[in-house]
């Protein structure tokens, strides 16, 4: 019980930090990172399409986004089990 509550603090710990890098990331063109560089608002009013070359938009640090989502995920699914 007492190493449950602990792994759920984990993931609400991680939970909160994948939302902070959500919202300060900024998206870039995929063909030419010089053409935009916009906040998630804006992308989305761009359809995250890139204005200039229409090449999709893409946000800026994916990677950190992506492995914070694996451990939330792997965490998750031992909570359950
Ligand atoms: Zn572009």
């Amino acid at each position: 019980m007492y190493a449950r509550n602990r792994v759920k603090k984990v993931i609400e710990n991680l939970k909160r930090k994948l939302e902070l890098e959500e919202g300060r990331t900024f998206y870039r063109c995929h063909s030419a990172p010089d053409h935009v560089r916009v906040t998630i608002e804006e992308a989305a009013g761009m359809n995250f399409q890139c204005p200039i070359c229409k090449a999709p938009l893409w946000p800026e640090d994916e990677k950190v986004r992506e492995t914070l989502k694996r451990i939330i995920d792997k965490l998750e699914s031992m909570e359950k089990s």
